[in-house]
């Protein structure tokens, strides 16, 4: 399974797509049903709002963004010709156009991104620079987490490797897992928290059974390819000089590359090379 990741300060945000999208109100609804506790829409909604500096009026005014936070989000300055047609047909045809991020999320957008300035603003950039120099807190590039240290059940510091030295930090208070979604799952079971058959397989003592990290783990990839697969449409679609014919090449590239992988998903490049042979048949 090919699963690209950023390792650098800011993880993925240093290479993702950039484009802004906070996710579908019923995810959040059904992780806090599943028994998520603080995790529902409307717990996680004040913080939404508190994580973002949106530099579009327009957007701020639908009364679903948040000005003055750390991510600085705007629309790209570039616009293709061809956006606006195609917005115009949509509406023609009775189809939205819709702001993704506010009440409707499906329909046509102008999408904006996570940018500062027209440049990517990573995780990094919002929230690490800005507090680099607190007393507080100590950023460590190149230390890889090995385990989490419990004791009856209680997490109670991590094990690291610096520099070739291995390392152990003990939590006052609590340790905060953001690894990403496949390497959360596995720092957790190499603290002995996972699936008992599967530890054991590999000689871990299971310290807690637990098996709805993987279940998570293979929607959240069904729903991000998903994501992926619409975003990077949009994507192509404002990035490249085109012609009218664009947008039914795209959603015909999109089905052959789609059909012809084994995963059920297609990747940027599949999409992009089925365009240019389009393209040229045209
Ligand atoms: C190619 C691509 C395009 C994307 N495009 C978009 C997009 O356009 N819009 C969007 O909203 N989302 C997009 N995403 C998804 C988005 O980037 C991720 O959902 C987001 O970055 C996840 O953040 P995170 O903090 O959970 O994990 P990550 O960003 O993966 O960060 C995890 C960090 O933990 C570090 N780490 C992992 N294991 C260890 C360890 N054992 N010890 C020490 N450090 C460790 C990693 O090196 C990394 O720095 C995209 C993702 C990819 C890969």
């Amino acid at each position: 399974m090919i699963w690209p990741s950023g390792k650098g300060l800011g993880g993925s945000s240093l290479l993702n797509g950039m484009l802004f999208i906070r996710g579908n109100r019923k995810n959040y609804d059904d992780w806090a049903a599943q028994g998520a506790a603080g995790w529902s829409f409307n717990d996680v909604w004040q913080y939404f709002i508190k994580m973002e500096d949106n530099k579009n009026s327009e957007y701020v005014l639908n009364g679903y963004h948040g000005t003055g936070g750390p991510l600085t989000v705007e629309r790209p300055r570039y616009q293709a010709e061809v956006k606006g047609p195609i917005l115009e047909a949509a509406q023609k045809l009775g189809l939205r156009v819709v702001d993704s991020n506010a009440g409707l999320q499906t329909g046509f957008n102008e999408f904006q991104a996570t940018y500062r300035n027209q440049q990517r603003c990573s995780t990094a950039k919002a929230y690490l620079v800005p507090a680099e120099n607190r007393t507080n807190l100590d950023i460590l590039a190149g230390a890889h987490v090995r385990k989490i240290i419990l004791h009856k059940r209680r997490a109670m510091g991590i094990q690291f490797d610096f520099r070739n030295y291995t390392c152990e930090v003990k939590a006052r208070r609590e340790v905060i897992m953001s690894a990403g979604t496949t390497n959360t799952a596995q720092l957790l079971m190499l603290s002995g928290i996972g699936p008992k058959e599967h530890l054991e397989k590999f000689r871990y003592r299971t310290v807690e059974e637990y098996s709805e990290s993987r279940r998570q783990s293979r929607d959240w990839q069904n729903g991000q390819s998903l994501k992926l697969q619409v975003s990077y449409l949009l994507h192509l679609v404002g990035r490249r000089p085109v012609s009218v014919e664009t947008e039914e090449a795209v959603a015909l590239a999109v089905k052959e590359a789609t059909m012809e992988s084994s995963h059920g998903t297609c990747s940027v490049s599949a999409i992009e090379s089925r365009m240019d042979l389009q393209m040229r048949a045209v």
